[in-house]
């Protein structure tokens, strides 16, 4: 009998060591990741560089109160804030939904101190999904999310994905600010349009509303952008980022811009773990990579090789596979639901032959493998999928 909160399906599949983009189980079986934790391990599993700057900072210090100035937070910020091309002030806490719930705060907090209070009303997304706390599930409104935790939190209104209209309709002398994911992940990869990205920009410019980007799944170098908004030449006042940041290790950042910043106090928000020693030596390694010469174009260059390569397999194989779809390696492949009825199902075949996946909604399958991999790793993922698809046809 578990005693674990039984929140998340049992799995059978159990791992005990990492290194690059395999995972090996007790008996030595090799796995090619391409889910990556959830779009999670940007650098692969024990990058030795991320190893070597978390057992140097384990050895001197873990963690200090925020009552102190932390060593390495502000080279860090100005880091990573320079590399959003948009964000003057960053704030590190430790998840996804933590990073969001920062932004949709900041969202408040500016209309509050710019004498706008009643402007607290947030338009997100059908198919979001923004993390688990009581204020992203109301967010993201979605059936299976919310269902048994209602009522949900006042002040989210929300609209089809896509639809420029359906946004201005939506907005009301109390609406503040627009939150959206560029790509949506859980909601089975669907990337937003330039146009649309565009669109939001200037509803919000004119009517005095925040645009907020969720780039927890599609940030951090997952597209082959430092941020996926980036494609669009769109630039927000607010993103919420983590997955890729820490490769691993439990980091998440808030970023914003100055005018945005200023608004946000000393006391206004805080967290007991932001900005800990053991986090920010791992995010500094873990820039030390991504925002190296060339480390960029080389996600984008794999990720155009992989869909390319998963085009040909839709061919061959029409009756499984309808649509490829993503930016970078942020890839959904759209199995068609006459013939795979589960999707949960066929990702665990999929990891039984040894390559692991996610499933995501409408009936997809999401490649989110490390950022590092080479082609070598996508010829083996496409003949690990064609192998799996060759049996799953009889
Ligand atoms: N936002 C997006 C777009 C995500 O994909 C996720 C997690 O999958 C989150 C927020 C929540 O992140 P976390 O699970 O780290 O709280």
């Amino acid at each position: 009998m578990s005693h674990i909160l039984p929140v998340y399906a049992k799995s059978k599949f159990s791992f005990e060591r990492g290194e690059g983009v395999y995972l090996y189980d007790k008996d030595g079986k090799k796995y090619l990741d391409f889910a990556a934790g959830i779009g999670v391990n940007s650098m692969g599993h024990c990058h030795p560089h991320l190893v070597k700057a978390l057992q140097n900072q384990a050895a001197k210090l873990w963690h200090v109160s925020n009552m102190y100035s932390i060593q390495g937070y502000e080279e860090l910020a100005e880091r990573i804030t320079k590399a959003t091309k948009f964000a003057h002030y960053m704030f590190l806490c430790n998840s996804g939904a933590e990073a969001v719930e920062c932004g949709m705060k900041a969202v408040r907090k500016y209309h509050d101190e710019t004498g706008n209070p009643h402007k607290f009303r947030i338009i997100t997304f059908e198919g979001a999904f923004h993390g688990r706390t009581l204020g992203c599930i109301s967010a993201a409104k979605k059936g299976k999310l919310i269902k048994g935790f209602e009522p949900a939190a006042d002040g989210f209104d929300q609209v089809e994905f896509g639809n420029l209209d359906a946004v201005k309709k939506a907005i009301t002398p109390e609406t503040g600010g627009i939150l959206i994911e560029p790509v949506q992940g859980e909601g089975g990869i669907r990337p937003s349009s330039e146009e649309f990205l565009k669109g939001l920009r200037k509803i919000c410019d004119e009517n005095n509303l925040l645009l907020m980007f969720d780039g927890v799944q599609c940030g951090m170098g997952r597209t082959g952008k430092f941020f996926s908004h980036e494609w669009a030449g769109v630039y927000p006042d607010i993103v919420s980022s983590a997955k890729g940041i820490g490769s691993g290790f439990p980091i998440g950042a808030c970023l914003m811009t100055k005018k945005v910043g200023d608004t946000m106090t000393p006391g206004s928000h805080g967290s007991t773990y932001a900005g800990n020693p053991l986090a920010i030596s791992v995010a500094s390694a873990v820039m030390d990579i991504m925002l190296a010469p060339g480390f960029l174009d080389n996600v984008v260059t794999m990720g155009n090789y992989l869909t390319g390569k998963l085009n040909d397999l839709i061919k061959k194989y029409p009756n499984l596979l309808v649509e490829v779809r993503g930016k970078g390696l942020m890839i959904g492949i759209k199995t068609n639901p006459e013939a795979v009825k589960e999707v949960k199902d066929f990702v665990d075949g999929l990891r039984s032959a040894g390559l692991l996946t996610a499933p995501a909604a409408d009936n997809v399958i999401r490649f989110l493998p490390p950022l590092i991999i080479t082609k070598e790793h996508c010829d083996e993922a496409i003949s690990l999928l064609e192998k799996y698809l060759e049996s799953y046809k009889v």
